[in-house]
């Protein structure tokens, strides 16, 4: 037998959580059409089956855009240092694409890998994550090459299907998943199915030799001129997680603090001394796709992206990682 879930049962559930003092986080949408994840303080603005016309990703409930990480005061002739307190509120995060959710696996091992970053941790650990099955793909998903589909449970805590009649069918994956649909649900006959697959076009090995074996092709820069360097497609992206890390305050108190930031920034390599070792926007766009497609795979065994397309869908002048992969593609196919 199969669980339910009817639309106005799941406005409930997010209103009692509310309610209960657990941060829910779902898409809103702008009156533009699109939508965005936020913590929302009521259920009638969420858009539960909002899917690619999401443009943020669920990196910042996990990896906030600003977070603090000590504070520091000068005491006499000795600097004392007190740690900044990890999230411990319970989450639940609603209308997550299948794509978005599995970014987390692929993320869990660099936050646990050389240093265990407890900020991250600590909002894994609290925080549920319920994904809807898509129900349609756009030109810019590509799921299907990166292991993914759109009924992929990795990284879900439960997985709604859309039934079509206004209620979902529920899977759930983990204890989290469990307890937040316990006795919420009745029993059918009927089950939910995810819209077709996006088709597979890409052959990942031969992009990864290319990858190694053409450093300083020309490709590069000649296929990254339209590039303008906004950072878009990374602060869109689930899986990157580049940061910086600053002093605010004065020379007598203050706080440490980490913030993002972007491989596609012309700041994010300047050294001091004025040389920038990624000085071209070619330089900058060779070093996202070879750390994706490349040296995180060599190290976490895994590729740093879920196929999702975010990157593209934000990109102001169409490029992004599925374009780039294309046409890498079409060069390892050259003889
Ligand atoms: S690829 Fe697009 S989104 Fe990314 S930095 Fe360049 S212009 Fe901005
Ligand atoms: S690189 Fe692009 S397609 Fe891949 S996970 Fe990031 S936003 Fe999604």
């Amino acid at each position: 037998m199969s669980q339910i879930i009817t639309r106005e049962q799941l406005k409930s559930l997010i209103s009692e959580l509310v309610k209960a003092d657990t941060l829910v986080a779902a898409p809103v949408a702008t009156e533009k059409g699109t939508c965005f994840f936020q913590y929302v303080n009521e259920s009638a603005r969420v858009v539960l089956d909002a899917g690619t016309s999401v443009a943020n990703s669920i990196k910042e409930f996990f990896f906030p855009r600003h977070e603090e990480i000590c504070r520091f005061v000068r005491q006499a002739n000795d600097v004392v240092v007190t740690d900044a307190p990890v999230f411990d509120k319970r989450q639940v995060i609603f209308g997550v694409r299948p794509c978005e959710a599995s970014s987390l696996p692929v993320l869990d091992p660099l936050f646990a890998w050389d240093y265990q970053d407890r900020f991250y941790q600590s909002r894994r650990a609290n925080t549920t994550v319920v994904s809807f099955a898509c129900t349609h793909t756009d030109p810019h998903c590509f799921c299907s090459d990166m292991g993914g589909s759109p009924d992929n449970a990795s990284g879900s805590d439960a997985l709604l299907f859309d039934l079509g009649d206004g209620s979902f069918e529920v899977r759930t994956f983990s204890d989290k998943g469990k307890a937040l649909f316990e006795g919420r649900t009745s029993s059918s006959d009927r089950t939910g199915k995810a819209c077709e697959a996006p088709a597979k076009t890409l052959d990942l090995d031969a992009i990864r030799h290319w990858i190694d074996a053409h450093f300083n092709d020309p490709m590069w820069d000649e296929e990254t001129y339209r590039c303008v360097g906004c950072g878009a497609c990374t602060y869109s992206c689930p899986t990157c997680h580049c940061f910086d890390i600053v002093d605010e305050g004065s020379f007598a108190k203050g706080k440490r603090v980490k913030n993002w930031d972007s491989c596609q920034s012309a700041l994010f390599t300047l050294h001091a001394s004025g040389h920038n070792p990624r000085g071209t926007q070619g330089q900058r766009q060779r070093q996202r796709i070879s750390h994706k497609f490349s040296i995180y795979p060599a190290k976490f065994k895994v590729f740093l992206c879920t196929g999702c397309g975010n990157c593209t869908r934000v990109c102001s002048t169409s490029l992004g990682v599925k374009p780039m992969l294309d046409k890498i593609a079409d060069k390892t196919k050259q003889k």
